[in-house]
């Protein structure tokens, strides 16, 4: 049998078409193997979001060339690098075989194999009970600073029925909890025709998975009916990944960033009132061109009020064909790391407070897996925490299953993580069912 390997890159949602990638190749009647070096067909699926993701698209390229060496294996690149570069970078390495985008893989890769991408299933990675289901492709805002819309095309929202059909095959697979993601997911259905809000409704009414979250949502985008819905249903996380990239005004014009500051702290209030107990994260951009000692001293001032609950912080990159790329003037490097540095010591004494005050208290958690920390049995997150970004719970006692949902017993706290035991008399599951 022939195997394939993959090399899978970049964020949730590349994450989720190299799956469906896989998929495809192994219903071609390929086997599959974690050794490239012994594969007879080697897929990088690739990200060039930032400056980094295309270094680190490049070096696996690089790696894959290796153990291709010179046996006769097809060497696959997809993704967003391809997308983007495929025209300069196939003269740069001609060993590659075959260059697929974001918006052509299904036809090339469907061609070259002989079968056609499901749209639903595909070969899970990452543990089995955390699932994302990615409900729409592309975007059609216009940052400044981001080759996403250039990229991956305008926003298209996938059907209701395409969606729901994938959240069943995921409950059949033992999905708990259900990760809704795309570039911005608060736009879901905006341009056809039905709301986030009603998608999340017909999820609830036809599946029985206990947690559904949802990530990468837009400020200008989040609407008081999935508030109220979130509110008012238990098995949706109150948890709220907005980027904001900034907080001062000229900056946020430059970024084509609506709200400005006075949206943004509205939207801060209406989440905490009419969701009590919402987790909020958010991510911000330090060193965009025109950003000044003064702008980060306001963006410090409204972290600090703001206490957001998880926080990621990037030094600008300028990307080619950005409305950004030939603003000037530009902070340097060095001083844009400084701010990301100085940004996260401040939020690292809020995660701290924030984690000390749930001391004492009771939390259901999702078991992610055996800790690797030998002091503790188990890794878990509460409905706070989203996997691979945010922070951990690390159990003392107890062996559960992956997936299991079970409350817990805060008994101690960190920077970034909880530290827990299993609720001695509640060993059972939570039951998650609609309000
Ligand atoms: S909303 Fe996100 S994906 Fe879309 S252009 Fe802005 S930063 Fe890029």
């Amino acid at each position: 049998m022939q195997r394939v390997a993959l090399y899978n890159l970049g964020c949730s949602k590349n994450i989720v078409d190299g799956e469906r990638i896989l998929h495809l190749v192994k219903n071609a009647g390929y086997g599959r193997t974690d050794d490239p070096s012994r594969a007879d067909v080697i897929i990088v699926n690739t990200c060039a979001f930032i400056r980094e993701a295309k270094e680190e698209a490049i070096e696996t390229i690089l790696s894959a060339i290796q153990a291709k060496g010179d046996r006769p294996a097809r060497l696959i690149v997809c993704g967003c690098f391809s997308e983007r570069f495929r025209s300069q970078a196939a003269a740069q390495f001609p060993e590659v075989d075959l260059w697929a985008g974001v918006n052509d893989w299904e036809a090339l890769l469907g061609g070259l194999f002989g079968a056609s991408p499901d749209p639903c299933e595909r070969v899970l990675s990452g543990p089995r009970a955390t699932q994302y289901l990615k409900i729409a492709e592309g975007c059609s805002h216009r940052c400044s600073f981001c080759v996403i819309p250039a990229v991956r095309g305008p926003f298209k929202s996938r059907s209701i029925g395409s969606i729901l059909d994938e959240a069943h095959w995921l409950e059949g697979k033992g999905v708990r909890e259900l990760i809704l993601v795309a570039q911005d997911s608060s736009f879901y259905g905006r341009e056809s025709g039905t709301t986030l809000a009603a998608l999340l409704e017909r999820i609830l009414a036809a599946t029985s998975i206990p947690w559904i979250r949802l990530m990468y949502l837009h400020p200008h985008f989040v609407g008081r009916e999935v508030l109220r819905l979130i509110a008012a249903e238990r098995r949706i996380c109150p948890y709220f990944d907005i980027p904001l990239q900034h907080i001062a005004e000229p900056l946020l014009r430059s970024m084509r960033r609506l709200p400005l500051g006075k949206g943004i702290r509205e939207l801060i209030d209406r989440i905490r009132s009419l969701v009590p107990g919402a987790a909020l994260r958010s991510t911000f951009i330090l060193g965009y061109p025109g950003e000044t000692e003064a702008h980060f001293r306001e963006l410090l001032r409204f972290v600090e009020w703001a206490r957001f609950d998880k926080l990621g912080v990037f030094p600008y990159s300028p990307e080619e064909g950005t409305a950004a790329e030939k603003l000037r003037p530009r902070p340097r490097r060095s001083t844009a790391m400084r701010r990301c540095e100085v940004v996260m010591l401040l939020q690292r004494e809020i995660s701290r407070e924030i984690n000390e005050g749930r001391v004492g208290t009771e939390l259901d958690v999702i078991i992610d897996r055996v800790a690797e920390d030998s002091g503790y049995s188990l890794e878990a997150r509460t409905r706070f925490d989203a996997p691979e970004v945010d922070g951990k719970v690390l159990i003392r006692n107890g062996s559960l299953r992956p997936g299991s949902i079970v409350p817990v017993k805060i008994v101690g706290a960190s920077d970034y993580d909880l530290f827990a035991e299993v609720a001695p008399l509640r060993k059972r599951e939570t039951q998650y069912r609609r309000s």
